[in-house]
């Protein structure tokens, strides 16, 4: 053990949602937690900052203090041919938020429930021994019995734990745009995605409080240039002219770790896992739901850590990684073939939109959507 290293049962590495939501977890489950952050909170993330109806179903607080905007509509447009769809809630289909506030929140939660956060200290080295870790920040040394890896798409904690880098990273561009009044009211109603413009991925506006988060992704790295896409996404869009806009790329990861969530005394959760959904590139349930799963398989085992281990592939393999390998197979019928796209979407897109929405707010999953026969038939009467 390192001589002066503080000493916790767990130590959440990054304050994500992800880490937030296991930290709260474990703290509620009375263990001693520590959320190690290499920024210091409240700080910008490159994301939308879309929560879908299933994510917030998800967390055990009221987050609408940094919800911005409730979108209970959202909108499906589809170029070449020209289709639109939309669907309607009476529970709001999307909340916007900026994700410095509503990470911010949340580990803010972790901490009223006992987690202590030590902010400004990147890890930079994980050590595993026989009955916990060693971790090296640079802000000091921490010692636990187990570590959750919940640093993000570039997870240090991954590394090193000596697993292989993550399979299909995809990259996405986000924009803050300040437009006028008149502009703003066009957007302000709706969750609104745009297939068909972008090679193999989609565009979207979420509308915040005051400003629009426009963004565009692809899910073949190498096919276009985002750049030159967000500009051909804004012509279509009519938001022509100088805006005022702040511009920031990231990646994405839409493929789970072949079987590798974990490492002796390491539980790897969000995308450092690589848990985001590959039909949408929407992570933070994800996040969310293995955060909590990691910290329910290290409460229910003693520290146990084969067991722990054990538990934790358990949950993800009954919950999570179904749900994720069945958007997976949609994800490539609908980027990688636009004739197939095209062909679903002429015949069926009100429906699919109406059973993606159902998806989305937690109505229902993907797996129990396509075991349900009645959806087939209602395709097929829809003919
Ligand atoms: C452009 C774009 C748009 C997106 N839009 C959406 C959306 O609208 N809705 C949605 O659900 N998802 C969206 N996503 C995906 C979503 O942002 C991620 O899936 C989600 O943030 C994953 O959460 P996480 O807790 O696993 O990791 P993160 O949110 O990435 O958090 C990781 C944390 O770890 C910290 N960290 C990193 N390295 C270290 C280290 N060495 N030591 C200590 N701390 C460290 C980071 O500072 C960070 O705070 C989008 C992503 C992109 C790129």
């Amino acid at each position: 053990m390192t001589v002066g290293a503080a000493e916790y049962d767990v130590a959440v590495v990054g304050a994500g949602p992800g880490g937030s939501a296991a930290a709260l977890a474990l703290s509620r489950g009375g263990l001693r937690t520590v959320i190690l952050e290499k920024a210091v909170p409240p700080r910008y993330k490159t994301c939308g900052g879309g929560l879908l109806g299933r994510t917030l179903d998800l967390l055990p607080l009221d987050v609408r203090a940094v919800v911005e905007r409730e979108c209970f509509s959202a909108e499906l447009h589809h170029h070449g041919p020209a289709l639109s769809f939309a669907t309607q809630r009476e529970r709001p289909v999307v909340s916007m938020v900026m994700r410095d506030r509503f990470d911010h929140l949340l580990t803010a939660a972790a901490q009223d429930a006992g987690a202590t956060l030590l902010a400004g200290a990147p890890v930079v080295s994980v050590a595993a021994r026989a009955d916990g870790v060693e971790l090296k920040t640079k802000a000091g040394a921490v010692s636990a019995r187990f570590v959750i890896g919940a640093d993000g798409v570039g997870s240090v904690v991954a590394r090193q734990c000596g697993l292989p880098e993550l399979r299909d990273v995809i990259p996405a561009l986000e924009c803050e745009v300040t437009v006028d009044a008149a502009q703003f009211e066009k957007f302000r109603h709706a969750a609104r995605f745009d297939f068909g413009l972008t090679p193999h991925g989609y565009a979207w506006v979420f509308p915040k409080r005051e400003h629009l988060s426009i963004g565009v992704l692809t899910t073949r790295r190498g096919s276009c240039n985002l750049n030159a896409e967000y500009a051909r996404y804004l012509a279509q869009l009519g938001l022509a002219g100088p805006l005022r806009e702040e511009r920031h790329g990231y990646m994405i990861p839409l493929r789970p770790r072949a079987r590798m969530f974990d490492a002796p005394r390491v539980l790897l959760i969000g995308d450092a896992a690589g848990l985001a959904d590959p039909l949408m590139a929407e992570g933070i349930s994800g996040a969310i739901r293995s955060g909590q799963l990691a910290a329910r398989a290290i409460l229910e085992n003693g520290f146990d850590d084969r067991a722990t281990r054990r538990a934790y592939r358990a949950h993800l393999g009954s919950t999570l990684l179904p749900e994720l390998r069945i958007a997976r197979v949609l994800a490539r019928l609908i980027y990688d073939s636009s004739r197939a796209r095209t062909w679903l979407l002429a015949r069926h897109g009100q429906r699919l939109s109406e059973l993606l929405t159902r998806v989305v707010m937690g109505e229902t999953s993907y797996r129990a959507t396509l075991g349900e026969p009645r959806n087939y038939w209602k395709l097929l009467a829809a003919r």
